[in-house]
């Protein structure tokens, strides 16, 4: 299916910007979860305008909903695994339950990107074995023994982007169990993917590469690469994905005042584009991204 806008993220910047795509009847998509959003969780809101009793997080996740649905806004609550470019022009979005769709214009509203996990060496590691990103980093293991640690569809995904390197793939838990679509756990099996329950506790190392990962019941996996794939795909590994610029002191994809990224089509609102962390800040974010593609889609009908 192909629409003009994927928003991507369904918190205050998505859902501000699904208002004012809606409402100018532009086709668009939104994917993500509105529980997700970190507002939703506040206990209550005081500082964002028109709410001088505060609002919880959870009334104001709901209202916002409900007001991008009258407009029309279609929120589908999927997880997003990767985003890039379509070979039919614009870019293409792929979601845990393995739907794919396309869009002209792509706004990235995923909010902060949380990580690194903590385990121990793992930042010291970051460039000499340890990565976060499989098609970023996949190809320099060829035929070398890795390491995927994460337990849910985000972990599948990248996991499987390194079966055509790897001689050796060993996905580790990292928690109690596995949390992985029947599809994708059929695809790792069918790709000799050793899945081992446990956490790892330390990335090993000689001080200069990546050796191996201990593991909290004192079992050592050998191995060259480690790549962390917890939680859920964040907005910088989408945005690596799509190769964004991004700011890496700060975390944050870099956008122009019109919340423009560096490539063509793709904007970013909200949280991801760093601080201040505020929902009055997402909000205002999402509705300039928002203006400035129905502008851009506008002036080129007119041009027609
Ligand atoms: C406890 C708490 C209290 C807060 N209190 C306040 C306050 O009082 N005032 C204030 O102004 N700010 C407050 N904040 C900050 C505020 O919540 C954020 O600044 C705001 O939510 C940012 O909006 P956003 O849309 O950028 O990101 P978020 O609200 O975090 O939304 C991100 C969206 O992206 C989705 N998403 C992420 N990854 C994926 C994926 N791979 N696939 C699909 N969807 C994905 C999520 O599900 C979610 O829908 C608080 C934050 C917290 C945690």
């Amino acid at each position: 299916m192909r629409y003009d806008v994927i928003i991507l993220g369904a918190g205050p910047a998505g859902l501000s910007a699904a208002v004012y795509i809606a409402r100018a009847n532009i086709s668009s998509l939104v994917i993500g979860l509105p529980d997700g959003s970190r507002a939703s969780w506040a206990h209550n809101i005081e500082n964002y305008l028109g709410f001088p009793e505060g609002i919880s997080g959870k009334e104001f996740k709901e209202r916002s909903v409900a007001q991008a649905k009258k407009f029309g806004a279609i929120i589908l609550e999927e997880e997003v695994i990767a985003a890039n470019y379509s070979e039919n022009g614009g870019y293409y979005v792929e979601t845990n339950k393995e739907n794919r769709f396309e869009a002209d214009y792509l706004i990235l509203a995923l909010g902060l990107n949380v990580k690194p996990s903590g385990v121990k060496n793992e930042v010291e590691y970051i460039g000499k074995g340890v990565s976060y990103c499989s098609t970023c980093d996949g190809f320099f293991y060829k035929d070398r023994p890795v390491v995927v640690i994460g337990n849910k569809d985000l972990a599948a995904r990248e996991t499987l982007d390194l079966v055509e390197f790897a001689s050796k793939i060993t996905l580790i838990s990292h928690a109690k169990d596995f949390e992985i679509s029947e599809n994708f756990l059929n695809k790792l099996k069918q790709n000799n993917v050793e899945l081992r329950t446990g956490k790892a506790i330390e990335v090993l190392g000689d001080g200069e590469k990546v050796t191996g990962v201990l593991l909290d019941d004192g079992s050592k996996i050998t191995t060259d690469g480690v790549f962390f794939a917890l939680g859920n795909m964040g907005s910088l590994d989408i945005a690596r994905f799509l190769g964004l610029e991004i700011n890496e002191k700060t975390k944050s994809i870099v956008v122009d005042r019109s919340m423009k990224t560096n490539i063509p089509g793709i904007y970013a609102a909200g949280d991801c584009t760093g601080e201040p962390y505020q929902v009055s800040t997402a909000v205002g974010e999402g509705a300039i991204a928002a203006l400035e593609i129905i502008h851009e889609i506008r002036n080129r009908k007119d041009r027609r």
